[in-house]
């Protein structure tokens, strides 16, 4: 088992690229080279350390959580680990592991600043490492952030249509009224649910009423106006936020909306055309100490009024 630095060695490490001062290579020499066992623990993270590590052969796995977890890199032959505590003479902020046997050069802070002083090419090449590192954290960064939109994304949209999903509802409609109570302007919710959908579902299948539903989004998609809101409130009922005005219009925007999806025929993906379906809507406009609650409960009653009075209608609140 060898204990000395070798020039083979020398060949592949990435951080004596051109290094050709006879100082610098004299401190790497008299460096100690330490053998690693598998799964043996060379760095913890939040404890001190002194050394740069040039991995002379095996792998060593970076992990930020603990030894074990999903590492987030994996080290080979020829790269090096520990830099950044010796640099700034801070913790180390992760764990190193060896993946399999391992022979690393331990350089401790002496012989390191000394190596840099002494050769140009050492101090380049140190550079060079030090901005992959920071390239790589941040492309993790950003990719952990576009991650978190996604999800953040995902948890407000329902999956079947593409709208809005209740969860949204809950949060923008407190806002949405807010803001309309404090510019005075109408602001009308018109709540919706589909026609014996139940029925509907066990005549011709479970699938069947998906596409309706998915059917349903899209007209009401392109029915409103861009300015308009609308969300999945639940199964078969939706609910749609209109600002600037006042009941009457919002009445006729149902109405329109209502004749425009009896009117429609729905083809599913084996060739079947469905029966159109009939949905009943309710509305209810913003008035003076409203909550998103108790709008949303009258544009409920109205409903159900229409649901009450024959179904496939739209009802004003009393
Ligand atoms: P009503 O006219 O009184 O509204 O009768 P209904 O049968 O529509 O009302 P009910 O609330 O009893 O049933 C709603 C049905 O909507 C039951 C459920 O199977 C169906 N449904 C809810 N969500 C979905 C969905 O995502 N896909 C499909 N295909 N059906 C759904
Ligand atoms: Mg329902
Ligand atoms: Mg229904």
């Amino acid at each position: 088992m060898e204990t000395r630095f070798t020039e083979k060695d020398m060949e592949t490490l990435f951080i004596l690229r051109r290094v050709s001062s006879d100082a610098a290579i004299d401190a790497l020499v008299n460096c100690p080279i330490i053998h690693l066992k598998r799964r043996q623990v060379l760095l913890r993270a939040g404890q001190s350390n002194q050394n740069l590590y040039l991995i002379l052969s095996g792998k060593l796995a970076v992990f930020l959580e603990y030894p074990g977890s999903d590492p987030i890199a994996v080290l080979n032959q020829g790269e090096t680990v520990g830099e950044l505590s010796v640099i700034d003479d801070s913790p180390t902020t992760a764990y190193v592991v060896a993946v399999e046997g391992s022979r690393v050069l331990e350089v401790d802070e002496t012989a390191f600043w000394r190596i840099i002083s002494e050769s140009h090419a050492f101090a380049c090449n140190m550079l060079l490492l030090l901005s992959e590192r920071m390239r790589s954290s941040d492309e993790a960064l950003l990719k952990n952030i576009r991650l978190r939109k996604r999800f953040q994304r995902d948890a407000m949209v329902d999956s079947l249509t593409g709208m809005h999903n209740r969860r949204w509802l809950d949060m923008q409609l407190p806002r949405l009224i807010n803001r309309h109570i404090r510019s005075e302007r109408p602001f009308c919710v018109i709540m919706f649910d589909v026609d014996h959908f139940k029925e509907f579902n066990d005549q011709y299948g479970h699938d069947a009423g998906d596409d309706v539903l998915a059917q349903v989004a899209r007209t009401i998609l392109l029915s409103l106006r861009p300015t308009d809101l609308s969300a999945r409130y639940g199964g078969e009922e939706f609910v749609i936020m209109l600002a600037g005005i006042n009941i009457e219009l919002a009445w006729i925007v149902a109405e329109r909306l209502r004749k425009t999806i009896a009117s429609e025929r729905v083809v599913t993906g084996d060739g079947r055309e469905l029966p159109p379906i009939t949905i009943s809507l309710g509305i209810a406009e913003n008035r003076i100490g409203d909550t998103a609650e108790s709008l949303l409960k009258r544009a409920d009653l109205a409903m159900y009024k229409a649901k009450e009075t024959g179904r496939n209608r739209s009802c004003k609140e009393v």
